[in-house]
């Protein structure tokens, strides 16, 4: 898939017809402005005929998954991975100022009004901040490239108000939108069980080390046959055998947890999930864009229902509502990478000589993080040696060479605050 822009910058349909392209591209019609993904931009003045384009983000901590579909087609479909080390350098950052403040060191300025933060509206964790901005720029990102109408996100894995109205026997309030159905419902409590539980089995307590959760209707034997979640309990797959629900057993028959409903932590579960998604309606909504929340249940059982692999891109399909359209070509696995190491010198110096931490910017014309050719294969700079070698790994953390020489490297790419490799769909 080839990317659009119009002569002014705005994003026009993608294209496949790669012939057309190149016939642009050489005649001098189009410009090529990005590599990864391919975009171009036309010189003349076009119609600017746009479809409705549904982007599905399927917000995550650990990856993020991307998928822009129309009614009939996938046009792009991405997994990101933000940054997963900010608490950690935090954490050792202050054990070292700790230690620093009783040795008689260089002079560092008091400081004592910086406190101030945490009180301010919209406050998140840095490393929660982090990830919600990693949220909003990938999504930026590709408002620029396509011509986006719609945006959907989950916001939690179930609905709540449902769960609710299902213990107190109440109707279930439908959404406008999302589709009704046993299936649906079944799902929906499924997952509320599997968090009230903590994702463990309440017979053995992870004893079995067994990670396949089943739900259990714990109070049939006592006549109640409905699916009210506090009539199920989670068990793994070893202690929701067939022979334990037997009387004789006397396991699973008669036994009486103690459960009562909670939605307690429930608001703090989806904090960065619920802080993407009213950031992304300030931004979008006042251009047009609309902003729609589902639910994690809804994606899990339309991946079911189209039996679709278990991938966080697939998973962003199924959340756009079109899940079995025509699946992109290719994909886009992308990670962030830090801006600078602001670390001066190394906490535990060899043979004790304090040593600058920062490598130069620059060593013979290549940075970190640069995207290189080395022997046909793409990859990024990782590391560069004082004596003008390099570390190149893939993006996958796949060790490609640890001291390649300057003249077998050629420069694909400067380094970019998100590294991009194109992965052809399996
Ligand atoms: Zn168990």
């Amino acid at each position: 898939m080839v990317y659009v822009l119009s002569k002014d910058g705005q994003p026009l349909m993608p294209t496949k017809r790669y012939g057309k392209v190149k016939h642009l591209l050489r005649s001098k019609r189009a410009k090529a402005i990005k590599r990864c993904p391919f975009t171009i931009q036309l010189t003349y003045d076009s119609d600017s005929y746009t479809q409705s384009i549904t982007l599905g983000v399927d917000a995550g901590s650990k990856t993020i998954g991307l998928s822009a579909t129309t009614k009939t087609q996938e046009l792009y479909a991405a997994e990101v991975t933000p940054r997963n080390d900010i608490s950690d350098l935090l954490e050792t950052r202050r054990s070292l100022r700790s230690s620093r403040r009783n040795r008689k060191l260089r002079y560092r300025e008091p400081r004592f009004l910086n406190r101030t933060k945490s009180k301010h509206p919209g406050w998140l964790a840095p490393s929660v901040r982090a990830k919600v901005d990693s949220h909003l720029k990938v999504i930026e990102d590709m408002t620029k490239i396509l011509p986006i109408s719609k945006i959907i996100i989950e916001t939690a894995s179930f609905d709540l108000q449902k769960i609710k109205a299902m213990e107190l026997g109440l109707p279930t309030p439908e959404g406008t939108d999302y589709q009704k159905g046993e299936l649906l419902d079944f799902v929906n409590v499924r997952e509320y069980v599997f968090w009230r539980d903590n994702y463990t089995c309440q017979w053995c307590h992870g004893k079995s080390k067994s990670n396949i959760l089943h739900t259990h209707h714990w109070a049939y034997w006592k006549g109640d046959h409905t699916d009210k979640p506090s009539s199920q309990i989670t068990l793994c797959d070893k202690c929701n055998d067939s022979k334990n629900h037997k009387p004789e057993a006397k396991m699973l028959w008669g036994w009486e947890p103690k459960i009562t409903f909670t939605a307690k932590g429930a608001a703090f579960m989806g904090i960065m999930r619920w802080s993407v998604y009213n950031e992304l309606k300030e931004i979008y909504e006042p251009s047009g864009i609309h902003i729609k929340m589902t639910y994690g249940y809804i994606t899990k059982a339309n991946r079911i229902a189209y039996n679709l692999p278990k991938e966080h891109r697939v998973d962003a399909r199924c959340i756009t509502g079109y899940p079995d359209v025509l699946p992109a070509e290719e994909w886009y696995n992308s990670k962030k990478i830090r801006c600078h190491n602001r670390q001066i010198h190394k906490s535990n110096p060899k043979r004790g000589v304090r040593k600058l931490n920062q490598a130069p910017y620059m060593v013979n014309g290549y940075r970190l993080f640069d995207k290189v050719l080395f022997k046909n294969t793409e990859c990024y700079i990782t590391g560069r040696r004082s004596t003008g070698y390099f570390a190149l790994k893939t993006l996958d953390g796949q060790k490609i060479h640890d001291s390649a020489k300057v003249k077998d490297l050629k420069l694909i790419e400067p380094r970019k605050l998100y590294l991009t490799e194109r992965k052809a769909q399996v």
